[in-house]
């Protein structure tokens, strides 16, 4: 692996920004352990960096950056970032945070587009051009890798541009960011943009160029592509394109897109055309789990017809299509399936497969579980098996996922019963055990047998909050298949996920629903636990800024 002191330039680092970019999307809201696991993976995965979070803008962000540094920042592991404004404060909190991790950036960003110098800043761009360059070599002094972003370059003067790019390399970036902050630019635009810094900034040679551009037009993935062609060696990506509004780049398109057309790119980066070396250290065949486990624990569903990751993104349903495929894969199929994860839904286990088949298959598809999980997961699966004759490896992702990647159980689904019919009035009774342990039933009516149920467990929970979203869709095909559910609820302008997998649609309804009570029931005590927290941290804050 390389250091930021040489920078490569026949090859394509990735830099993820699920926990920072993608998380700002509004309702993503992730809890630490959340955060964690999708770090794991994208380490699996094989991003070159994580930005991990903004840990200035919160104590929880802090703790994440921190514990991310810690146990996934590990010695060949993949570079820690963290988010800083050009404040001193914002600097010495991502350094701090990032302290445990064997490689750490610090990433800071101003502004430099006229627009937002007169309204948000309101400074003068000989103001922007000191700060950059001061607070550039302070990141410097605390570790050896920053980047710099001049936040909203896709509508700054060029000259100007260029110039606050000169200071900040001199002053010890070894990464310049060029994000299209509003996602306005086209891609010849966006390609011209980059030749031109690679033209016009003397020392550009001693610093990578990175993007960073959001999805508002549709251009954010064509906008990099064309920016690697200009010069750009590394790309800001999201898994699933999450973000801000319409979300970053997916990440999945980008490294797809490199990889399938890799003869189109090779010149580009001065290789042979022929070459099938990879472009990127990314393990293609590990992109749909990562996809799976960001859009289960975010809440934030894929689109079928989403490129890559999408369910129907590999399936021929027109009969010239598949009559095609079926003679020949490579008449429609520009992709391997397998290339991306997506292995042929097999039937792996049955109802008389033993604990070891179970873990061993676990451990074929990436999942290392503690043996209270795996225990946890194998009732779980018996309990499948004898529901559904033939257990695929989906089903056992959706049993793995729900089981393990849970927020802290304080309410606890403890029954749920339903009738229903055309001539009945659709009636739940809930058990529910309290985070106190007590066991409340309840019952009530409603317009169908989802609703019934979430009205009977509002009566017990009794936490105010408004259902946004509800969606059901099935793991695997056939009447027997585990039907997954997602639902997002809002409590003030918050957003809470909750996600859950059952052969019994209304068993994962109930138990979504209490998933995401119980991260909305998380959030409210942390947030009084903060309260009391934050007055502390200020004051030690202050102390070391004026010494
Ligand atoms: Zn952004």
């Amino acid at each position: 692996m390389e250091t930021p002191s040489q920078p490569s330039h026949d090859r394509i680092i990735i830099f993820d920004t699920t926990l920072r970019d993608g998380e700002q999307a509004p309702g993503a809201a992730l809890n630490i352990d959340e955060k964690l696991t999708i770090a794991r993976q994208l380490a699996r995965l094989g991003v070159d960096v994580i930005e991990a979070g903004f840990p200035y803008s919160s104590p929880g962000d802090f703790e994440a950056v921190q514990k991310i540094a810690e146990v996934v920042g590990v010695e060949g592991g993949p570079i820690i970032c963290g988010l800083a404004r050009t404040t001193h404060n914002d600097i010495k909190a991502a350094a701090d945070a990032l302290k445990p991790a064997a490689r750490s950036r610090i990433h800071t960003f101003i502004a430099t587009s006229d627009i937002h110098l007169q309204y948000k800043l309101k400074k003068s761009r000989a103001e922007v051009l000191s700060i950059a360059g001061e607070m550039v070599a302070y990141a410097k002094s605390l570790t050896n890798d920053v980047e710099f972003s001049p936040e909203d370059a896709g509508r700054s003067d060029p000259e100007f541009l260029y110039e606050v790019l000169e200071r900040a390399i001199a002053a010890g970036a070894t990464t310049v960011n060029i994000p299209d902050t509003v996602g306005y630019t086209t891609p010849a635009e966006f390609g011209a943009l980059i030749r031109g810094i690679k033209e016009n900034v003397p020392n550009i040679d001693q610093a990578i160029i990175s993007v960073h551009g959001h999805n508002d037009l549709g251009l954010a993935v064509a906008n990099f592509l064309e920016a690697v062609k200009n010069g750009a060696r590394q790309l800001e990506c999201t898994i699933n394109g999450i973000g801000e509004r319409a979300g970053n780049a997916a990440l999945e398109e980008l490294v797809m897109g490199l990889h399938v057309r890799r003869q189109y790119f090779n010149p580009f980066l001065g290789r042979p055309i022929d070459s099938e070396a990879p472009l990127t250290n990314i393990d293609t065949r590990q992109i749909y789990k990562t996809s799976r486990l960001v859009s289960n624990l975010t809440g934030m569903l894929v689109q079928p017809n989403k490129a890559i990751v999408g369910a129907n993104a590999f399936a021929h349903e027109s009969g010239i299509h598949q009559d095609g495929v079926l003679k020949n894969r490579l008449t429609y199929e520009i992709m391997d399936a397998q290339s991306i994860g997506l292995t042929d839904n097999q039937i792996v286990l049955g109802k008389l497969s033993g604990r070891n088949a179970f873990r061993s298959r676990l451990k074929e598809l990436g999942f290392d579980l503690a043996d209270q999980e795996l225990n946890k997961a194998f009732v779980r699966f018996k309990e499948l098996a004898d529901k559904k004759k033939e257990v695929t490896d989906w089903d056992l992702e959706a049993i793995v996922n729900d089981e393990i990647q849970q927020a802290p159980e304080l309410f606890r689904l403890e029954l749920v019963q339903v009738s229903c019919g055309d001539r009945a009035h659709p009636t739940a009774t809930v058990a529910i055990r309290t985070p106190d342990g007590q066991e409340l039933t309840d019952a009530a009516t409603g317009t169908g047998p989802v609703d019934a149920v979430y009205k009977a467990i509002n009566r017990v929970v009794n936490v105010p909050n408004e259902l946004i979203e509800f969606s059901v869709q099935s793991v695997t095909a056939g009447i027997d298949a585990i039907g997954e559910v997602t639902i997002r609820l809002r409590q003030n302008d918050r957003i809470f996920a909750g996600h859950s997998a059952n052969t019994d649609i209304i068993v994962a309804s109930a138990q979504a629903y209490v998933n995401a009570l119980n991260r909305l029931y998380a959030s409210m005590q942390r947030q009084e636990e903060a309260g009391k927290v934050a007055v502390g941290k200020q004051k030690e804050g202050a102390v070391a800024i004026e010494s």
